[in-house]
């Protein structure tokens, strides 16, 4: 059990202007501090100008210039390795709106290097799951929007489809042990790096969709992405599960300040109170004496129980913007932390038992324990032992007896059936022992029985036994002399032969000078002979001697090949690459790297076809409706998206990306080169490595004793070679990640612009409804500051269009409501 305070961090968002209102001091060994201090008229409407100076202490205050990197190092880095050592984890941002809440969890959709705290913490996990083989890790996702005290459900497809209100919403269940559960909320599995990166910006986008102009959601609402993890070692029953809550809260601002009405206010209502109740149970927790801790009053605090005063290690993030205007929130936000920073958290490690693993070992044990109690009472399972097993044991027994040695052993072993059979053997031969003398006290002395003439001091069991043992014998010896009779007869039959053979010999060299032409005779047999011979006699030299040393060829090879194989780990790797990799259709154990390189060269051309085929599937689809606007909407949206204010961001994605794929590219052709030669040099290495090694076999060398400097080289080489490989690959994989991301970034970019036309769209629709033909009431301008003349222009062809839009539009805009 691990106990501490939840820890309090501060990150100051940029402004524009330096403001000397605060000071950040962060060489303080026991915490940061971060001071405010107001002149007098600067106070003034803001804060309590009764004071002028503030202090808060923070563990350590992120400046403005900190970067995203620091912040995952600093505060969730530490987490993430709690996390992944079993204990459950929380980091949550807490601050106005506007103050870089959202920045610090997920990120900025402008740059790479902007990625906030998820995709950095999820690249990390990934990352140590890689390093950790001998571990079994698995990771699901949730992730919850809780908007006006209901939850819904980021990662429900059902999300782009539906409006907010008609959306399932997650119920928060309590079980006996007061454990909480969330129905209708999704875990999805994210087996790699790349899938759970897919879900945050599932999530992120369909977070987007929801939200109307009248519902503030994506600002106004408390969004939780879940980690959750499961770690076990292979064969082991126990596992550890581990969550990871990484919290963006709804902008803290107080609504006496804003000045809302309507939805707005319902919306900032819900905030504060689930704020307000947040900072409730913060304060229960930190009075000692309170027992009951007011969790259920809000979701927020339901689903955040584990983490606050719970079963967890918690970190808070105080965004904070010190410009004039956001002062006195700022000062709210650090008065609220340090009450945060009272809290006393007790992590302990979440083990359990797998119940189905549980089961399999308690199997396994039991059968071990079958085969040892088996071996205990004997092999058979049997009630009985069978005939032969007991003839085996009596003749085991009539040894032991007949063993003139006193010390003589029986060595029954472990078996009690075979001690039992033994003891009644024993007893039987007794009783018959003492029939037999007590008939022989009988029976007068004249020995009557052959047997008793010539054995008088042998029983008549022995003498049965000797008489079976004779007639035995004797079958033998009849069986021996029947084969010995066929045997003579066969040489005589050879003795026959042979001498027609002579007298034929005898005939041919009188009339045949060339006998050798007989086949199958004389020199010809004789060669025929000799060649058999010498075949034969070469193949047993094969089968020993010469094969002793071909095998001996073949293991020094094989294990050559095996020295260069865990030489070269890459070049085995190489060899079992099916060749369709090469078009990257191969899925499977190949090297994720390489089948990313071939997918680059295909996907990676800054469009979406990758992403289509994961989660962002769905994302697709809704941007897929775009093309489904009519004629004339398509042309306004075209239009639109020239101006659009983040036009920019898109190009600049789209450069980079195509920037980032040839450099992909061009490494990806490195590596085939480098790969290409480490074949090459593995290939001339196992050349001489066979040449070597026959040369050791002609000079009777043991193979590999000599130093052979081009071997050596080769090995050096090849060396060199894998290391480039490596690096390029660590490259291609980071190169990778960043495409991915500025693709996802991208796509969410262009959601965006969808949305505003949309909303742009519909703004227009509602202003044209009360057009008639002549009147001068126009449309809008578009509500961005993004330079709307330019739009209306192209898109009515002429100045007087501003107050009389064309007929198509008309037809289209009625097509589109249709
Ligand atoms: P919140 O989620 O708290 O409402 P955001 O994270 O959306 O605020 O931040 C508001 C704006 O400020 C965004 O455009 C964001 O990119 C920018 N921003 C916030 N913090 C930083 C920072 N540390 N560095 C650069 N830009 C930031
Ligand atoms: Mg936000």
């Amino acid at each position: 059990m691990v106990q501490q305070t939840i820890q309090i961090f501060g990150r100051i968002k940029p402004t524009g202007k330096p403001s000397a209102v605060f000071s950040v001091d962060n060489e303080d060994p026991t915490g940061a501090s971060l001071d405010f201090l107001l002149p007098r008229d600067l106070s003034d409407g803001f804060v309590n100008n009764k004071r002028e100076s503030y202090k808060f202490r923070f563990k350590k205050v992120f400046d403005q210039h900190a970067k995203q990197e620091d912040i995952f190092e600093n505060i969730a880095r530490p987490v993430a390795d709690s996390v992944l050592a079993g204990f459950n984890g929380a980091i949550f941002a807490y601050g106005q709106t506007g103050s870089g809440k959202t920045f610090t969890i997920t990120g900025g959709a402008e740059r790479y290097a902007d990625r906030g705290i998820i995709p950095r913490t999820l690249s990390y996990l990934f990352e140590r799951f890689s390093q950790d083989s001998s571990t079994v890790y698995t990771m699901h996702i949730s992730y919850l929007e809780i908007y006006n005290e209901l939850g819904y459900d980021l990662l429900d497809p059902r999300h782009e489809a539906s409006r907010l209100e008609d959306l399932p919403k997650v119920l928060i269940m309590e079980d006996a042990d007061q454990n909480i559960h969330l129905r209708n909320l999704s875990l999805q599995q994210a087996a790699n790096e790349e899938e759970a990166l897919n879900l945050l910006f599932l999530g992120d986008t369909n977070r987007m969709i929801a939200e109307t102009p009248l519902n503030q959601a994506s600002t106004r609402s408390h969004c939780i992405f879940t980690v959750h993890l499961c770690r076990r070692e292979p064969g082991s029953a126990t596992l550890q599960r581990s969550k990871l809550h990484l919290v963006d809260l709804a902008g803290s601002d107080r609504v006496s300040k804003t000045g809302l009405n309507g939805v707005l206010l319902t919306e900032a209502k819900y905030i504060n109170l689930s704020l307000h109740f947040l900072e409730q149970v913060i304060l229960a927790l930190s009075e000692r004496s309170r027992s009951h801790i007011p969790y259920r009053n809000s979701m927020l605090t339901s689903v955040l129980r584990d983490s606050l005063g719970g079963n967890c290690m918690t970190t808070m993030i105080a965004t904070l913007a010190v410009d004039k205007r956001n002062l006195d929130e700022s000062i709210s936000t650090c008065r609220f932390a340090q009450r945060v920073a009272l809290i006393k958290n007790e992590a302990i490690l979440n083990e359990e038992l797998d119940p189905v693993l549980l089961i399999a070992h308690l199997k396994e044990e039991i059968l071990t324990l079958k085969k040892q109690l088996a071996t205990m009472m004997g092999e058979q399972k049997d009630e009985q032992l069978t005939a032969d097993e007991m003839l085996k044991l009596e003749e085991l027994i009539e040894a032991f007896l007949n063993d003139p040695d006193p010390d003589g052993t029986l060595s029954l072993g472990p078996a009690m059936r075979k001690v039992q059979h033994s003891f009644s053997y024993f007893k039987r031969k007794i009783l018959e022992k003492q029939t037999e003398r007590h008939q022989c006290s009988q029976q007068p002395p004249a020995a009557t029985r052959r047997e008793d003439v010539y054995f008088p001091h042998m029983s008549p069991v022995d003498v049965n036994s000797l008489k079976e043992m004779l007639q035995q014998r004797d079958n033998e010896i009849s069986i021996l002399v029947k084969m010995l009779k066929k045997e003579k007869k066969r040489a005589d039959d050879a003795v026959v032969q042979l001498s027609r053979i002579t007298d034929c010999q005898k005939l041919s060299s009188q009339s045949l000078p060339n006998y050798s032409t007989v086949p199958g005779f004389g020199d010809g047999m004789a060669d025929t002979l000799s060649l058999n011979r010498g075949g034969q006699a070469s193949s047993e030299s094969l089968t020993g001697e010469e094969n002793m040393e071909l095998g001996e060829d073949v293991s020094t090879l094989s294990k050559l090949t095996g020295q260069v194989a865990s030489m070269c780990p890459l070049s085995q790797q190489l060899k079992s690459t099916p060749p369709q990799s090469r078009d990257g259709n191969v899925k499977g154990h190949q090297e994720d790297q390489r089948v990313k390189v071939y997918t680059f060269q295909e996907s990676h051309e800054g469009n979406m076809n990758q992403l289509s085929l994961n989660h962002g599937g769905q994302v697709l689809l809704y941007m897929k409706k775009g093309s489904q606007l009519s004629a004339g909407k398509q042309e306004a949206f075209e239009i639109f998206i020239k101006d659009h204010e983040e036009q920019q961001i898109i190009e600049d994605h789209k450069q980079l990306i195509k920037k980032r794929s040839a450099e992909a590219r061009t490494l990806s052709e490195q590596l085939n080169q480098v790969r290409n030669t480490i074949a090459e040099l593995r290939k001339q290495l196992q050349m001489r490595r066979r040449q070597s090694a026959a040369q050791s076999v002609e000079v009777n060398h043991p193979p590999g004793e000599k130093f052979d400097p081009v071997e050596e080289d080769l090995c050096e080489q090849i060396r060199r070679e894998k290391i480039v490989y490596k690096s390029a690959i660590g490259r291609l994989k980071a190169l990778s990640t960043e495409i991915e991301h500025l693709q996802l970034l991208l796509e969410r970019v262009k959601v965006k612009i969808q949305k505003d036309f949309q909303k742009w769209w519909t703004q227009e629709a509602s202003s044209l409804q009360g057009w008639e033909p002549g009147a001068t009431a126009g449309f809008h301008t578009r509500p961005s500051s993004s330079g709307t003349p330019g739009l209306w222009s192209s898109v009515s062809r002429g100045a007087e269009a501003d107050v009389n839009p064309p007929s198509e539009w008309r037809y289209n805009f009625s097509q589109c409501h249709s």
